[in-house]
C-alpha cells in the first residue's frame, strides 16, 4: 500500500500516476495503469501538473519580518549598515517566528529545501521540520580580524554542530564573506567543513567592491583566486553571489567544482549588477543554482519569481545570444539544489526523494499551446502552485498550509522588537 497516489497528473506534458511510498516516489506509470494496492491518500489531478519542488539556495529565513529595512539605501555597504542595527536586537524567538514566516512562504512558494545563513540556526530547523520542509542551516563565522571575535566563533560553530548534526537538517559550514573574517577563520573553518564531511556556505564576489578590496588587501587576488591559493575552494563550497567573476576565476571554479547560487532579486535592488556569467560557469562544470536571498533586499522567497526575473536579465545582457532556457532555470532550481546538497532529489522519479509540486493549470496562464514549463517561467505566477508534498507528505493542499494564521498572528507580535 502506498502513501499517496497522485492520478492522471502531467509530468513533462504526459499523463502520469505517481505513487508515493516511504518519502520516495515508489513508481511514475503512464496514466490509468493497474497499481499493485490501495493508497491512503489518492487525488485526482486532472488539470494539473507535477514539477520537483523547489531548491532556495541562499536565504536569511528570519529576515522574512525585516522586510523594508534600508529599503532606502542602494549599495550592499550602505544597507548593512542599517541590518545591522536592527539585527542588534535579535532574539531566538524572533528567529523562530520570523523563520515559521519564511516557511510558510515557501511552501505556497513551492519551495522544499533551503540552503540557510543566518543567527540562532536551531530556531531555523525547528521552524522548518514543523513545517515539514528540509532545511540546511549553518553556524556563520564573521569575526572582523579579531582575536576574541575568532575565538568565539570557532566555539560558536562546534556548539552548533554538536546540536544540529542529527536534528533532522543538514548542518554546513560557513564563513559570511571574505571581507569580515580573517584568514585564520577561513582556513579553520575550511577544516572543520572538511573534518566534517559538511558543506561549506558563503558570501563571494557579489560587489565590485568585494572585488577590488580584495586585490587591494592580497597582492592582486581577486576573491576566488585569493580563496584558492588557501586552498579551501572544493565540490563542497557553494558560493552564493558569485557575480563579478574574471575569466580565471570561472575557470577556477569550475575545475574546482564549486556550486554558485545566483541571486538576481537581491543584486539589482542592492545595485550590486546582474551579468551573471550562467553561460561561462555552465561551460566551465559549475553547479548553479538560484537563490532569493534575505527578504531584507529580495523581498520575498518566491523562487519562480527568481527564475523569471533570472531568464529575463540574461536574455536583456546577453543581446539574445545563447541566453539560459527555462529547463536550464529549472535545473538550476531543483536538480542542481539537489546535487549541491547530496540528496537523491530535484526530479519526478522512480527511488528519488518525494518533493512535489502540484501546478493548478486552470488559470489563463496555462490556456495556451506553449508547454506547461515555457507557461510556467514566463507567465504564472506562484499562487498556481495548487499543493505540496515534501519528503511524501502534503504540506500544502489546495493552497491551504496548517496554522498559517497561527503563525503570522504569532510572528506579528515580534515585529516590535525591530522598530526603530
Ligand atoms: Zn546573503
Amino acid at each position: 500500500m502506498s502513501d499517496i497516489l497522485l492520478k492522471n497528473i502531467l509530468v513533462d506534458e504526459v499523463p502520469k500516476d505517481i505513487e508515493i511510498s516511504g518519502g520516495l516516489i515508489e513508481s511514475v506509470m503512464p496514466a490509468g495503469s493497474p497499481h499493485t494496492g490501495t493508497a491512503s491518500q489518492t487525488m485526482d489531478c486532472s488539470g494539473m501538473a507535477a514539477i520537483p519542488g523547489f531548491y532556495n539556495m541562499h536565504t536569511h529565513a528570519a529576515m522574512s519580518l525585516m522586510r523594508g529595512v534600508g529599503e532606502e539605501q542602494d549599495s550592499l555597504s550602505s544597507w548593512l549598515q542599517e541590518v545591522w542595527k536592527v539585527e542588534a536586537r535579535l532574539d531566538p524567538e524572533f528567529c523562530y517566528h520570523a523563520s515559521r514566516v519564511a516557511c510558510l512562504e515557501m511552501i505556497k512558494t513551492g519551495t522544499t529545501t533551503f540552503n540557510d545563513m543566518y543567527f540562532h540556526p536551531e530556531t531555523t530547523v525547528r521552524a522548518a521540520l514543523e513545517a515539514g520542509i528540509r532545511p540546511a542551516v549553518c553556524y556563520c563565522v564573521l569575526d572582523l580580524n579579531d582575536e576574541e571575535k575568532a575565538a568565539r566563533e570557532k566555539d560558536g560553530t562546534e556548539k552548533a554542530y554538536e546540536l544540529l548534526k542529527d536534528a533532522g537538517g543538514i548542518f554546513c559550514a560557513s564563513i559570511h564573506s571574505i571581507y569580515t573574517v580573517s584568514e585564520k577563520m577561513i582556513l579553520w573553518t575550511s577544516d572543520f567543513a572538511r573534518k566534517h564531511s559538511l558543506k561549506f556556505h558563503i558570501h563571494l564576489c557579489e560587489t565590485r567592491a568585494e572585488v577590488e578590496d580584495c586585490k587591494k588587501a592580497h597582492g592582486g587576488l581577486t576573491p576566488v583566486e585569493y580563496l584558492d591559493s588557501l586552498g579551501v575552494l572544493d565540490q563542497n563550497v557553494i558560493a552564493a553571489h558569485s557575480l563579478w567573476l574574471s575569466d580565471t576565476d570561472v575557470e577556477i571554479l569550475g575545475r574546482r567544482h564549486v556550486t554558485c547560487v545566483h541571486n538576481v532579486n537581491s543584486n539589482a535592488k542592492l545595485s550590486s549588477g546582474f551579468r551573471f556569467r550562467f553561460n561561462e560557469l555552465r561551460d566551465a562544470g559549475v553547479n548553479i543554482c538560484f537563490g532569493t536571498d534575505g527578504c531584507a533586499s529580495s523581498n520575498n522567497l518566491d523562487m519562480l519569481e527568481t527564475v523569471k526575473t533570472s531568464l529575463l536579465f540574461q536574455r536583456a545582457w546577453r543581446g539574445g545570444k545563447d541566453s539560459m532556457t527555462p529547463s536550464e532555470a529549472l535545473a538550476a532550481v531543483t536538480s542542481n539544489g539537489a546535487k549541491a546538497l547530496g540528496i537523491n532529489a530535484g526530479r519526478i522519479e522512480k527511488g528519488a526523494v518525494a518533493d512535489i509540486s502540484i501546478v493548478n493549470l486552470g488559470s489563463s496562464f496555462f490556456l495556451s499551446n506553449a508547454p506547461v514549463l515555457s507557461n510556467l517561467v514566463w507567465s504564472a505566477h506562484s499562487d498556481s502552485i495548487d499543493s505540496v508534498i515534501a519528503s511524501g507528505r502534503f504540506v500544502m493542499r489546495h493552497r491551504k498550509v496548517e496554522g498559517e494564521e497561527e503563525i503570522l498572528s504569532l510572528a506579528r507580535r515580534q515585529l516590535e522588537k525591530i522598530r526603530v
